[in-house]
């Protein structure tokens, strides 16, 4: 099988150098192991964060070994009870056509519910980021406004989507004409902003949003950030779920202050990590998984064909290549 190590820690935007393929014998399933083939991978910027040995809530990747990912996979050979031959699973592994891991990493999935890619976008990992950033710390009520920055991507879909439903306005910023079309002509938000064409995103959100920003749902930080919290009224709340704006930064840029503002209108600014909600994915899942079901919820994949791809899928999140989750097909 082919599997993918990281080559060295990168400096900035990761490149080619950054990853290495390999040829590696896959060993046969121990007691409570499974041999799976990767269907579909997902390329995540959190990815990033595990690139560095910086400190942070997940362990850095070791280099010389396999970039670990998520995953949707067939079982090819099974040790393990309850898991069979044909079975489709879901999990985070190493990067490779074909790897040998423990039961316990894995979970089945049911492709009667949506096709098997959907359990690493709206219904996985980032569809609960979406859910439970905006429902547990927005808290968005009936009338207010939300503000959605990545709004284009994974998360940004759905908790747009979730706005709407709990009868907000709801604004998107994203980073092409193509993308904020998406955003008003699918995906149903009231106004989309692209930041890199507007020469002043302050202005443009004053305008997008009369009443203001009630929640600010971030996923990308710097300026727009910024921008963002010029608009905020009283008693706002900030999810703070990403910061893929610094994520290549070499050191840590120290902008204007805007925390007095966050002070005077008593904003409340709560960092999170979807995993906080594990007690809950229950929950979570089964909101998701009934508003695609009843086609309430929208969701869009770019997809890149073949494993050999998956460096440079990864390395497009940081260009926007993507609209909705980008994935991997083998
Ligand atoms: P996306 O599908 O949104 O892909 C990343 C997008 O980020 C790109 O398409 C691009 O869109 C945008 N982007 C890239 N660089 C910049 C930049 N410098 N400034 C502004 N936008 C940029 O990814 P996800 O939906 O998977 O993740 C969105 C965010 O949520 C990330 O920051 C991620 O780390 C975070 N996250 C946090 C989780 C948590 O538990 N807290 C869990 C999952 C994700 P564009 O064309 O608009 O620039």
């Amino acid at each position: 099988a082919k599997q993918i190590v990281l080559a060295a820690r990168p400096k900035g935007l990761p490149d080619a150098s950054t990853f290495r393929f390999e040829n590696v014998e896959v060993k046969s399933p121990a007691e409570g192991e499974v041999r799976i083939k990767g269907l579909y991978y997902s390329v995540d910027p959190y990815m990033r964060g595990r690139m560095s040995d910086a400190k942070s809530y997940a362990a850095p990747f070791e280099v010389d070994q396999p970039i670990v990912g998520g995953i949707v996979a067939e079982v090819l050979e099974s040790k393990a009870p309850g898991i069979a031959v044909g079975d489709l699973v879901t999990g985070r592994v190493p990067w490779a056509t074909e790897v040998t891991v423990p039961a316990t990493e894995l979970s089945r999935i049911d492709p009667s519910i949506a096709p098997p890619s959907h359990f690493l976008g709206i219904l996985g990992m980032p569809g609960l980021t979406a859910y439970f950033g905006l429902m547990d710390i927005g808290k968005p009520k009936a009338g207010e406004t939300v503000l959605v920055s990545g709004a284009a991507g994974a998360v940004g879909t759905v908790v747009g989507q979730l706005a709407k439903q709990a009868g907000c306005r709801v604004v998107g910023i994203a980073g092409s004409d193509e993308k904020t079309e998406l955003l008003k002509h699918e995906f149903g938000f009231d106004e989309a902003i692209n930041y890199k064409t507007t020469p002043d995103i302050t202005a443009a959100i004053a305008a997008a949003c009369p009443d203001g920003v009630d929640v600010y749902f971030d996923n990308v930080g710097g300026e727009i950030s910024d921008a963002a919290i010029m608009n905020l009224n009283f008693h706002s709340r900030i999810a703070l779920c990403g910061q893929i704006a610094h994520y290549n930064a070499t050191e840590v840029p120290m902008g204007p202050r805007l925390f007095p503002r966050l002070l005077t209108r008593k904003v409340l600014l709560k960092g999170f990590i979807v995993s906080d909600y594990i007690d809950r994915v229950q929950e979570g899942f089964a909101a998701l998984a009934k508003g695609v079901k009843e086609g309430k919820l929208k969701y869009r994949e770019t997809v890149v064909e073949g494993f050999d791809k998956l460096p440079e899928a990864f390395l497009s999140l940081f260009s926007g290549e993507n609209k909705g989750k980008m994935i991997v097909k083998a």
